[in-house]
């Protein structure tokens, strides 16, 4: 058995452990940054992340014109989280995120040097009840990737970084409490298959959340969804398997919330798969059809994304759809389709400007190449019959009828032929709204029939629910301390990131405003410091 020791333990060397790690280095603090993979793993999933925040009246709103205030964001966040009465805590952070994001995010970033691409997007305007009411999306120019390579950069050139020990390969299993205080941890060294224990005089949970383990996430699967799918696409990570969410209730730290998690509606399996069943989270296309699994258009409420990520979920998994479709055609493709994260995102990854505008006017012909060719859920064909026959041959039945598909997608191209002034289908008025907005105008098409033998050939692509964030987690106040079964603070013991619900096991409530997430961990993981360092 290896014996450490150490004044602050973190475990998890994602965004959420390495904020905190930088954080209480400048405050004069020891740390040991435990983490179970290898050195390529620091960063956890923020480097394959996009990089989107939800931020709320910052300089980059104001010169775009966009009136934003904390009080206008929290109306919003608050429509969708649908809190409980019960929900104090993510309630309060929900209060702190709007108050703080700003000054605690957006400036600290730039402080290190980032900045946002000067176009803000506007996602999740809402559905069935109010969304943003504004756009708010900033995105990082770099991605979330180049951010996280800049803060992992500092913390190995941090001038106290004598006072940082790493435990590469060493997975904590448990955590060690003395009566009313947490002691520290103990698991494996997995390079030396030796057990390892290490004292600490506070302990920060940031291992992530719980959407890496299917089993799990079928476990907690939302009850008014009905039975949980069999077939569900991995859009985290393994690693988040929600093993120290355990050793925490272990201890007596209260989970909350696990049913709260954010998936997606148009998961595709992944090009370049990392591990078994790794999904690609496609943004889905809007002049697309959305299908059933038997070619019938979704409805009545057609499926269109920049309104409510969590209603298209629901409605895909009440149905108990095993898969749906998207139709289209290459040029739409090219104009409209994208993928989340930094792999897919060269141009803003790369911080090639110049690339980066040349795509925003011309779209991205080479992302529809490699999905077409590396992706078994794209099938293309000249004509509807050929493309049903594709579509039957993937999804292994007869399902899909090449004249209920003309039945389906002829009256919709038809109300685009007759022009603007006489749409009157659902998908066509929200695609006009989305086209109001610059940010949409560029990457949405001007009303692009799909039958257009120009516009060939036909595309389809089949969607699976993908898993992404955990929403719900280890309950923390706003110092992310977490709290135990009678509402008080475990002395020693702090959550952050994802592992916490991005504050208070579960702040977005039932559905999130996008983009709180990363910006959720720096939030918890200063809070952190800032209560250990004082
Ligand atoms: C493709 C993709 C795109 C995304 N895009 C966005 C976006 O645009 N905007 C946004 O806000 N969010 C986005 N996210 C979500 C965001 O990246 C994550 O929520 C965030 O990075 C979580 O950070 P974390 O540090 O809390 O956890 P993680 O990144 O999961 O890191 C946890 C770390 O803890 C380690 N660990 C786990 N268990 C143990 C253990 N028992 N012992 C030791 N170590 C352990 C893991 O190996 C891992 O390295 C995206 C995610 C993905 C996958």
């Amino acid at each position: 058995m290896q014996h450490y020791q150490t004044e602050v333990a973190i475990v998890g060397g994602g965004l959420a452990g390495i904020v905190s790690a930088l954080e209480l280095l400048d405050r004069g603090r020891r740390v040991t940054l435990i983490e179970r993979g290898d050195g390529n793993a620091l960063g956890g999933q923020a480097m394959q992340a996009f990089g989107g925040m939800a931020l709320v009246d910052t300089p980059l709103q104001r010169r775009l014109g966009i009136r934003d205030s904390a009080a206008l964001a929290l109306s919003d966040w608050l429509s969708f989280a649908q809190f409980g009465a019960l929900d104090v805590w993510p309630r309060r952070w929900a209060e702190h995120y709007v108050e703080r994001c700003t000054a605690d995010v957006y400036e600290w970033l730039r402080g290190w040097g980032l900045r946002f691409i000067p176009a803000v997007q506007w996602v999740e305007r809402g559905l069935q009840r109010p969304g943003n009411s504004l756009p708010r999306y900033h995105v990082i120019w770099g991605t979330s990737r180049h951010m996280t390579q800049i803060l992992l950069r500092a913390l190995q050139q941090h001038p106290k970084r004598a006072n940082l020990q790493l435990l590469l390969r060493h997975q904590v299993q448990a955590l060690t409490r003395n009566g009313a205080a947490v002691t520290g941890c103990e698991g494996l060294d997995q390079a030396s298959g030796h057990d390892f224990k290490l004292e600490a005089r506070q302990l920060v949970i940031a291992g992530g959340g719980i959407t890496g383990d299917l089993a799990r996430v079928r476990q907690h699967w939302p009850r008014e969804w009905g039975a949980p799918p069999p077939m569900l696409l991995n859009g985290s990570h393994p690693s988040a398997d929600g093993a120290l969410h355990d050793a925490t209730e272990r201890i007596g730290g209260n989970v909350t919330h696990l049913e709260q998690m954010w998936n997606y509606a148009a998961g595709v399996h992944h090009p370049n798969p990392q591990f078994e069943g790794h999904g690609l989270s496609l943004i889905p296309v809007k002049t697309a059809l959305w299908l059933d699994p038997e070619g019938h258009r979704v409805g009545p409420v057609p499926l269109i994304t920049g309104f409510s990520t969590r209603d298209m979920v629901a409605q895909i998994a009440q149905n108990q759809w095993p898969h749906t479709w998207q139709i289209l055609n290459r040029r739409i493709a090219v104009r409209e389709l994208a993928a989340s994260g930094a792999e897919h995102n060269a141009a803003i990854r790369d911080r090639r400007l110049f690339a980066f505008g040349w795509q925003m006017l011309r779209g991205n012909p080479r992302l529809v190449d490699e999905l077409l060719a590396r992706c078994p859920d794209f099938v293309q064909a000249p004509t509807l019959p050929q493309l049903a026959q594709k579509m039957n041959a993937l999804a292994g039945n007869g399902a899909i009828s090449a004249t209920v598909l003309e039945q389906e997608i002829s009256p919709y191209d038809a109300q685009m032929q007759r022009g603007k002034r006489f749409h009157n289908d659902d998908q066509l008025r929200r695609i006009a709204q989305l086209r109001q907005w610059s940010g949409d105008r560029l990457r949405t098409c001007n009303f692009q029939p799909i039958l257009d033998p120009a516009a060939g050939p036909l595309i389809a692509i089949r969607c699976h629910l993908l898993t992404r964030k955990s929403t719900g987690g280890i309950q923390t106040d706003l110092d992310s301390r977490v709290l135990g079964a009678n509402g008080q603070p475990i002395a020693g013991l702090y959550a952050i990131g994802e592992a916490a619900g991005f504050g208070g096991g579960g702040c977005s409530g039932r559905g999130s405003l996008e983009g709180t997430f990363l910006s959720g961990c720096i939030l918890t993981a200063r809070a952190a410091a800032r209560h250990i360092g004082t």
